[in-house]
């Protein structure tokens, strides 16, 4: 087999592994996408929940306060109901009336904490339901990879197979030139030379267009093995004539 002729075997060979892989590629790119919203959406209830429990931190902070100012209070009251004298009474009633107004205030605040809690806890329903709907789909993805991993694994493999017998049919420089091309243009490394007019000697490649030097062509046609590269796209040249002197 000539170095061309071994060359565009790989070529259609590779081209069925790049199209097969590509369908999965899509399947394995959709499901980490989906995959990134999922953690995007915990990171989102996470946080939620984390305000909302330091607002009840808070409100339970008030709340104990204010207890402590409540046992003061009680305590007064003994006095209170203990002493007989109207000066020493009015003092623990002034003080005790005091220590009510900061046990009301502190009290006030722990309501409107908690009142914010519950305005989170709203939050965290729907940062929760948009996180479930997220995994809905993640799944739907996964399920979708999945079946479509299976179906193609086969075949794949064997085309893989087949590549790699197409590819130890060409010489090490030229699969390595192949390799490279097939890279920048997603497997179409070979352009057919395109005859416009073989009397003006007006060649083209046969991808890009692009007009051909004279030289590139006689130097294909002097030798069947010659690799030309298109002096534009860089593609491998090859002409039909060396298929059918196959
Ligand atoms: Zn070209």
């Amino acid at each position: 087999m000539s170095v061309i002729a071994a060359l565009r075997n790989l070529q259609r060979v590779d081209s069925q592994v790049r199209a097969l892989s590509t369908r999965l590629d899509g399947a394995v790119d959709a499901l980490a996408a989906r995959e990134r919203e999922v953690t995007a959406a915990n990171a989102k209830l996470a946080e939620a929940e984390s305000i909302h429990r330091q607002l009840l931190a808070s409100a339970k902070n008030l709340e104990a306060e204010s207890g402590s100012f409540k046992t003061r209070i009680e305590a007064l009251r003994v006095e209170l109901n203990a002493t007989s004298k109207k000066a020493q009474y009015d003092a623990i009633l002034a003080e005790m009336g005091t220590l009510q107004e900061k046990r009301d205030e502190l009290d006030s605040q722990a309501l409107e904490f908690m009142t914010k809690a519950d305005a989170q806890q709203a939050r965290i329903n729907d940062a929760t339901t948009h996180r479930d709907e997220r995994v809905r789909r993640r799944d739907a993805a996964k399920a979708e990879h999945d079946q479509r991993k299976a179906d193609i694994a086969d075949r794949l493999a064997e085309l893989r197979r087949e590549r790699e017998e197409a590819a130890v049919q060409v010489p090490a420089k030229e699969l390595a030139l192949f390799n490279a091309v097939a890279d920048e243009h997603q497997g179409e490394a070979m352009s057919e030379v395109i005859e416009l007019s073989a009397r003006h000697r007006e060649y083209t490649c046969g991808v890009c267009n692009v007009e051909l030097p004279p030289r590139s062509y006689a130097a294909l046609m002097g030798n069947n093995d010659t690799i030309t590269c298109c002096p534009s796209c860089r593609r491998i040249l090859f002409l039909d004539l060396a298929a059918k002197a196959e």
